[in-house]
């Protein structure tokens, strides 16, 4: 049995290793995802984004431990989840995070979750195409539910983010939050708000700022035009297991609310454009260098920094090809 058969029968070893290969970027990993490809698209995928310490992995496993009690679908059994810990500022991969070592201990031995840290090393945009593929590996895996955890709230976070069919922003109080929030345009990414750590003290206020925060950016979505799905802003103590249940429902209700509303086909086609801009780019980069001439290129930004010739003069050369 070839690699790519043995992950679609469910084999987690050869899923383990081909992750690894994608990782590493080797050759075998991106003919894993080729093969792969035509079985990817049903997965429901979740993005949970916020700064350090507001409980996200406290919270990812209990909402896990939650959603294995209950079915997407009406009647199907419980959905098999994939949890993704994406560490951006850790060099290595494979190991056990901190938020892996919480997790494995409540949820080891259940066959129907899998649990992968993910470095994210590499160039810039890296993060979110390395994601974009373990996510596909996964899909075509047969995991029901990939859950996407990501520390921060920098643009690559935010790519990420909006690479999900449903972004869940944490906060917690405390955090100097109300700040946070705003950045990075973080609240118009949210599908669903949670405050976490409802048992500290200032969990109202940052409620209520949210809520505030939330209220005044809808205004303008809907001037925008965009959907009514209304984002909630939820208070949750991953802590005592106050307000899971509440998570998870919203959780399924926002998927029921994507297929209905067929959004959900639409961020589909919206997220293979950007897929195949993005690789078209870098692709046509590396034809254009190769036809033109390396060396001939740094001549040329030779002559645009010397200001012998402008950057449209420049690019109108090297399209022109190697006797321009
Ligand atoms: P992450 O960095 O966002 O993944 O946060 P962690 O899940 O590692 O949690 C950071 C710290 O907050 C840990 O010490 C947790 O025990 C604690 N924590 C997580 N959830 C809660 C909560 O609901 N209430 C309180 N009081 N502490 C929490």
């Amino acid at each position: 049995m070839t690699i790519t058969e043995r992950i679609l029968e469910g084999d987690r070893l050869a899923l383990a290793r081909a992750l690894t290969q994608i990782e590493n970027q080797s050759p075998q990993g991106v003919d894993i995802l080729d093969e792969l490809y035509p079985h990817t698209g049903k997965a429901h995928i979740l993005g949970i984004t916020g700064p350090p310490g507001t409980g996200k992995s406290t919270l990812v496993n209990r909402l896990v431990l939650q959603l294995r009690q209950q079915s997407l679908d009406p009647g199907q059994p419980p959905p098999r989840i994939a949890v993704v810990a994406v560490d951006p500022s850790s060099p290595f991969s494979g190991g056990a995070i901190l938020g892996d070592r919480i997790r494995m201990r409540d949820l080891a031995g259940d066959r129907g979750v899998f649990i992968r840290s993910m470095a994210s090393r590499g160039a810039l945009g890296g993060l979110a195409r390395a994601t974009g593929a373990f996510t596909q590996v996964l899909d075509a895996a047969g995991f029901d539910l990939i859950l996407i955890e990501t520390v921060g709230a920098g643009q690559a976070e935010v790519d990420v983010a909006s690479a999900a069919h449903t972004t869940i922003v944490i906060d917690a109080p405390g955090l100097g939050d109300d700040v946070q929030a705003n950045k990075a345009g973080i609240l118009e990414i949210a599908d669903i708000l949670v405050v976490n750590k409802s048992d500290l003290p200032g969990a109202e206020r940052t409620l209520h700022t949210l809520e505030l925060a939330l209220h005044m950016a809808q205004v303008s979505f809907q001037d925008g035009g965009l959907a009514p799905w209304e984002t909630p802003v939820l208070a949750t103590s991953a802590l005592e297991g106050d307000g899971i249940g509440d998570l998870a429902a919203k959780v399924i209700a926002h998927r029921q609310y994507l297929i209905d509303s067929g959004e959900w086909k639409a961020r589909q086609h919206v997220r293979a454009q950007m897929e195949l801009r993005q690789e078209l780019l870098a692709a046509l980069w590396v034809d254009l260098l190769e036809r033109a001439g390396e060396d001939r290129f740094e001549l040329i930004v030779d002559e645009v920094a010397e200001r012998r010739i402008s950057p449209q003069q420049a690019i109108e050369r090297m399209l022109e090809g190697p006797q321009g």
